[in-house]
């Protein structure tokens, strides 16, 4: 039986679930992991049969309950290398500090070096082999906090769900037997934030497996480090999930070909955008060619780059403040409406607050 269930989908957070053979994967954890289970169960999934993570990118929305939902569960997260250490800075919160400290800091550090290199010369006297190293003050300049450009409303959406996990570790800590053996405990949090069970790394361009799901990962254009996207194939049924992409290029157009099932953005209204709340930055950022797709691209797609065989199209990742759920839908109709099957292209909206209900092959 293969299954695909999208938890959430949108600015707030973005999970999916595959289902085939015996494997069970999460795609993207961008909910706590507490909401997370909620809906795994709520769609009849269970979370402790899930085998692995896969991450699409390190943007909040797609990674906001990953680290706490990996330990609970145990089990390996699949990233780019690029996007595993994004992860990790994102983690790693830089400390600020004004220029002056920063120059104090580097002649500290310089002193100390100097202070290490004499002790080193004094022990090392008498042997006049040893090749000189000349070690320069070199320091680090502070980088800035956060280069993700995001809405105070997606800032606090952040911070809540960083909270609402921290309680449940504190929780389950709490839950430990007195005395319980100090090797077998999980790191928390607070000690070293991006610790894993497991990670595996895989590379856009060269599929890989795991368990029984053959996975096609596939690069995007979008502002993050090494986006990609997916293309899932399971006892012969294929099903692709791009999301996040400021417009489809043909490398995108070639996965995305021959589908049971697409998963594809439909992020805004053009128009919506424009007249929105946004700050004009984030507009910007938002119609780059490293955005998101527009109801309008991801028509256009549908239109004059996709083959219109798939059984289902899900429209995903809709953006609360700048679209309609019916302005996607019928955007998306009439680009629909010229593949001539009725067996094919049964048109699905992908929710924020609800999952979306399984669908079976
Ligand atoms: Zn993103
Ligand atoms: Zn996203």
């Amino acid at each position: 039986m293969v299954r695909f269930t999208v938890l959430a989908s949108g600015s707030k957070g973005n999970s999916t679930v595959v289902t085939g053979g015996r494997t069970r994967i999460l795609v993207d954890a961008g909910l706590s992991c507490r909401e997370l289970f909620r809906r795994m169960k709520l769609a009849g999934e269970e979370p402790e049969t899930l085998d692995a993570i896969l991450i699409t990118h390190e943007h909040t929305d797609h990674i906001n309950g990953l680290a706490v939902t990996a330990r609970k569960l145990g089990i390996p997260v699949y990233f780019t290398e690029g996007t595993h250490r994004a992860w990790m800075r994102w983690l790693t919160p830089r400390r600020q500090m004004t220029y002056a400290q920063w120059l104090e800091q580097c002649r500290r550090q310089a002193a100390e070096r100097q202070a290490e290199a004499d002790a080193g010369e004094l022990s090392a006297a008498g042997e006049p082999d040893e090749e000189e190293t000349v070690t320069g003050p070199s320091c680090d300049a502070p980088e800035a906090v956060s280069p993700d450009p995001v809405s105070p409303e997606m800032a606090r959406l952040a911070a809540e769900t960083l909270i609402e996990d921290l309680q449940a570790e504190a929780e389950s800590a709490a839950e430990l037997p007195a005395g319980a053996a100090n090797e077998d405990r999980v790191p928390s949090r607070k000690e070293d934030p991006t610790w894993l069970p497991c990670v595996e790394y895989f590379a856009a361009g060269e599929p890989f497996e795991i368990g029984d799901i053959a996975i096609s990962p596939f690069t995007i254009p979008h502002d993050a480090a090494d986006p990609v996207g997916f293309v899932f194939r399971v006892e012969g049924v294929r099903m692709a999930s791009a999301t996040d992409l400021g417009y489809v290029p043909p490398n995108v157009k070639a996965q995305l070909k021959g589908l049971d099932l697409l998963l594809i953005e439909s992020n805004h209204d053009l128009e919506m955008l424009r007249d929105g709340p946004y700050p004009w930055s984030v507009k910007q950022r938002v119609l780059s060619r490293v955005g998101h797709l527009s109801n309008e691209a991801a028509a256009d797609f549908l239109q004059n780059g996709y083959d219109g065989q798939a059984a289902y199209v899900i429209l995903a990742h809709l953006s609360e403040s700048n679209n309609l759920p019916e302005l996607a839908r019928v955007t998306a109709e009439r680009a629909l409406n010229g593949y001539a099957s009725l067996l094919a292209n049964r048109l699905l909206l992908a929710e924020q607050h609800q999952p979306l209900e399984s669908i079976y092959f």
